[in-house]
């Protein structure tokens, strides 16, 4: 690689591979993330060609962790948090234990020491905050009741995390010193416990006031460029600041970050702006787990392998499906929280070179880390599509109905209508279309994909399917074969295009008409099959236009003077 430029060549050769390897699994109907994990083992030490920095390739995914918290902590309140704590909390603690005890198992089959088995066992114990928001995402489930859960859980995991990461160091230096001193166990974990919780403290007492009203300025200038990096540089220095003067981690710090940012009102604002940098990053962050794996470790150990990744997939599953049964959830919650926390990530990874550092974890067990983590996220998405199949299998729709209305409260409740109209988004354009629509008694089917705007319109019981009107099965349910007219008012013109693509292969006599921005996204939509493509910045120039004369046509008969056009 080039010793000038490494973060450059590291940087462009992981964007560059992804992309092309993301491109192939996408054709494949695979996940993206296959093709992201390939693009690192590429990009890796352990295959010819190109090789990225490691140490720079794992500093850039820890930005994609950062940024991602801190989207989550953008939509998630305290009171969300506070919600699931009931489960959230003996949940992964249970989780954890369990995980390091089967860790602990196998280390001893395997001869290896007591501390040596701790450590392997906690590494396996919890999921990476990048791969359970991506599954969560990817299947709306972020703002469900099944998605809080999930994350309060990675959230008591992920300070379970910090605690084993301040500890470690303090414990092997007591045992290599020989003799038990409890008391500096005790102090050091009251430190780091108090370091933590003042930190959270001060972001909500503080935070809470200091940083929307530091946004709000950055609004005020006007321009978007010092809005943006206002929100990455609250994001970034909190989470950087948490880690330096309290201890915690980045992704403790980033989701803080957000959470006090939830109430302000440029939130969405916030989050929209950094999402083109945090999906990059996200990338990043697989490119560098492909990066770290070793394909002779599945040569060389093959049932140690096995042993772990049965640990992390099955033990970790079955565990957290037991628990949260236990506390009376559905049998689709369990499932759900049991996928999405069956993977291992960015901790076991930070855990295990500490670990191997402070010579309390061997290279042997770091290898089937790595195997493990790697091989967990590459079977992550086919654990939810097992969940999808069976439940469907399983359960009756009037089951899945009342599932839904129980664990979500907001259920995909069956559209029985035809010859309606079709409404996609109720945001500044859509909602004035639903008003209209609505007071004439027009039969309509609004779909939006932000929960809270559903939740509003289902009150006024506007019938509403919830979802991307991007993914087909959304727009089936929103039966577009028997609708009469389709309006897509989402903002991203080529979005929009693909929805209207869609629509029309289905429907060649449907009436299509679409919201645009630009010139090229007017001509996009059109070629896609819409009727009318209505051109937002050209309806406001006319109606400027319109007052123009109608001010000239008042002042007419006065002697007041009128602009002059
Ligand atoms: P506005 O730009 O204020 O008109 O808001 C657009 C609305 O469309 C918002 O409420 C979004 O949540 C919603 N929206 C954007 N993209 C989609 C999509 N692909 N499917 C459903 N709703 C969407």
């Amino acid at each position: 690689m080039d010793h000038s430029t490494p973060l450059i060549t590291t940087i462009a050769g992981g964007l560059v591979l992804a992309f092309i390897f993301g491109l192939i699994a996408n054709r494949l109907r695979i996940s993206p993330l296959v093709g992201y994990l390939i693009a690192g083992i590429v990009a890796g030490k352990h295959t010819p060609g190109f090789v990225a920095d490691e140490a720079l390739a794992h500093q850039l995914a820890e930005v994609g962790v950062i940024l991602l918290m801190f989207g989550v902590g953008l939509h998630f309140s305290l009171k969300d948090l506070l919600s699931v704590k009931k489960i959230a909390i003996p949940g992964a603690i249970v989780q954890i234990a369990v995980a390091t005890l089967l860790g602990m198992g196998l280390a001893y089959g395997l001869g290896w020491d007591l501390m040596i088995g701790i450590v392997f066992g906690l590494c396996l114990s919890t999921a990476s905050t990048v791969v359970l928001l991506r599954a969560l995402e990817e299947r709306q489930l972020i703002e469900s009741q099944r998605g809080k859960i999930a994350i309060g859980w990675l959230i008591v995991e992920d300070l379970a995390m910090v605690l084993a990461l301040v500890l470690l160091p303090a414990i092997t230096g007591i045992m290599q010193q020989g003799h038990s001193d409890f008391t500096n166990l005790a102090v050091s974990l009251s430190i780091t416990l108090g370091k933590v919780i003042a930190f959270i403290v001060l972001m909500i007492v503080v935070g809470r006031r200091v940083v929307p009203w530091l946004l709000a300025k950055s609004a005020g200038t006007g321009s978007n460029e010092l809005f943006t990096l206002s929100v990455l540089a609250i994001a970034m220095g909190i989470a950087y600041g948490s880690v330096q003067l309290f201890g915690a981690s980045f992704a403790l710090g980033a989701f803080f970050a957000g959470m006090v940012l939830n109430e302000s009102e440029l939130s969405h604002r916030a989050a929209q702006n950094t999402l083109p940098l945090r999906d990059a990053f996200a990338v990043l962050f697989f490119v560098s787990v492909g990066m770290l794996f070793e394909p002779m470790t599945l040569i060389e150990q093959p049932l140690a392998v096995l042993g772990t990744l049965v640990i992390i997939v099955l033990g970790k599953s079955i565990a957290a499906f037991l628990i949260v049964r236990m506390f009376g959830h559905s049998k689709r919650t369990a499932l759900t929280i049991s996928a999405s926390l069956a993977q291992i990530g960015e901790f076991a990874f930070i855990l295990a070179s500490m670990g191997v550092a402070l010579g309390v974890l061997n290279k042997d067990g770091q290898s089937l880390i790595l195997a493990g983590a790697i091989l967990s996220i590459l079977l992550n998405p086919l654990g939810f599509n097992l969940v999808g199949q069976y439940l469907a299998k399983t359960e009756t729709i009037e089951d899945q109905i009342i599932e839904e209305v129980v664990e979500e409260e907001v259920a995909q409740v069956p559209v029985d209508m035809c010859n309606h109209v079709i409404l996609v988004g109720y945001g500044r354009v859509g909602n004035i279309l639903c008003e209209r629509l609505h007071d004439q008694d027009i039969p309509l089917v609004v779909v939006e994909n932000s929960l809270s705007r559903v939740e509003i319109l289902r009150e006024r019981d506007i019938s509403t399917v919830l979802g991307n009107a991007g993914n087909h099965e959304i727009m089936m349910l929103a039966r577009l074969d028997c609708a009469n007219c389709l309006l897509v008012t989402t903002p991203n013109g080529y979005e929009a295009g693909e929805i209207v693509a869609y629509a029309r292969s289905q429907r060649p006599d449907l009436l299509i008409i679409a919201r645009a921005h630009y010139d090229d996204e007017v001509e996009y939509i059109s070629e896609r099959g819409a009727n009318h493509v209505i051109m937002g910045e050209r309806e406001i120039a006319q109606g400027m236009i319109d007052e123009l004369y109608q001010d000239r046509e008042n002042k007419k008969d006065t002697m007041m003077e009128g602009c002059p056009i």
